[in-house]
């Protein structure tokens, strides 16, 4: 038996904004189904009258250059984006963690709008997004705005978004100029069970052997997804060498927020994995950032 009464199939996205705020309530937007779906079976979601399916949107399915930054729509499938070689040039750090989302089946349906609307501080897609320095399309009655990425967050499960009125339409990150690069490494039971353990995503600039400039993201650092800017800070104009490295991650181990989880680690064990973690993605990174 369905859990919804009706569903929408809009074809565009002022026919699905209009179908957000008029269509019979509670109306929902859904993408891959992959989370919203088991979250109503399992009783983690409040009545849904209302499914509009946002996948038919054409905004919403591109991948494209526009201008110095790169276009990926919210409803693009993360089998997809792995597969696009815009997004392997411009966004190793999305392309590894999209990689590693649950299985095949599941990433050949979910879409990196939903990863992030779904607002958990550890989805691979997002942490990987925040290092890479997205910005959001957000779509509402009179428009499209933009949101800085981090903004789009307020605590697990919750978004800034208003959900009777406004849509995710993609993300913007900026292109890859030559000395930046970026990495996603993650630390999980089996792939294609759940969320990592940790996960942690880094964007660098490197000129010669200094670090001009770095973002680091990590998942879960704390109830929204974590943007470790003290560390980039300590980091940053310095050094690559063992002793920088070292001390950025002392700074990280202080500012993040690393819980204990009832069904995936306590908070020592992350602590105690995030160092090999941290210094492992940013070398990678840093490899990839050399001028050719
Ligand atoms: C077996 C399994 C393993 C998984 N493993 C991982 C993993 O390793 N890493 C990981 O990060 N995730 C994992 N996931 C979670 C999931 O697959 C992702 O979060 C997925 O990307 C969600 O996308 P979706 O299109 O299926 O979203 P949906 O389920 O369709 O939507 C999720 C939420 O976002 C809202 N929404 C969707 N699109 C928009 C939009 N454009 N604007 C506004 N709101 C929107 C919906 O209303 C809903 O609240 C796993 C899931 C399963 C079932």
């Amino acid at each position: 038996m369905y859990q919804w009464q009706e569903y929408r199939q809009p074809k565009s996205l002022a026919e699905a904004i209009e179908d957000l705020s008029n269509a019979p309530v509670p109306a929902v937007p859904i993408a891959g189904g992959t989370d919203l779906l088991l979250d109503m079976r399992q009783g983690r979601h409040s009545n849904v009258h209302t499914l509009i399916d946002l996948t038919n949107i054409p905004e919403m399915n591109t991948i494209e250059i526009q201008g110095e930054s790169l276009f990926i729509g919210a409803c693009v499938s993360i089998n997809r984006i792995i597969n696009d070689p815009l997004v392997q040039r411009n966004a190793q750090a999305l392309i590894e963690a999209c990689d590693l989302i649950a299985g095949p089946q599941v990433r050949n349906i979910a879409t990196l709008g939903g990863n992030v609307a779904h607002a958990l501080p550890a989805a691979d897609g997002t942490i990987a997004l925040l290092a890479l320095s997205a910005t959001a399309n957000v779509a509402f009655p009179g428009g499209v705005r933009t949101m800085q990425f981090q903004e789009l967050f307020l605590g697990p499960g919750k978004t800034s978004i208003d959900k009777q009125t406004e849509l995710i339409v993609g993300f913007s990150i900026p292109l890859a100029k030559p000395g930046q690069a970026s990495a996603f490494k993650r630390i999980m039971r089996p792939q294609g069970v759940a969320l990592p353990i940790l996960n942690c995503a880094v964007w660098v600039e490197r000129e010669g052997n200094r670090i001009n400039a770095s973002r680091i993201a990590v998942g879960p650092g704390g109830p929204r997804p974590f943007r470790a800017t003290k560390a980039e800070n300590s980091i940053s104009g310095q050094y690559f060498n063992d002793d920088n490295i070292s001390k950025a991650t002392e700074v990280l181990l202080e500012q993040g927020s690393f819980r204990t989880s009832p069904r995936r680690a306590t908070s020592e064990y992350r602590k105690s994995i995030l160092p090999g973690l941290f210094q492992g993605t940013f070398k990678k990174a840093w490899s990839r950032a050399v001028v050719e």
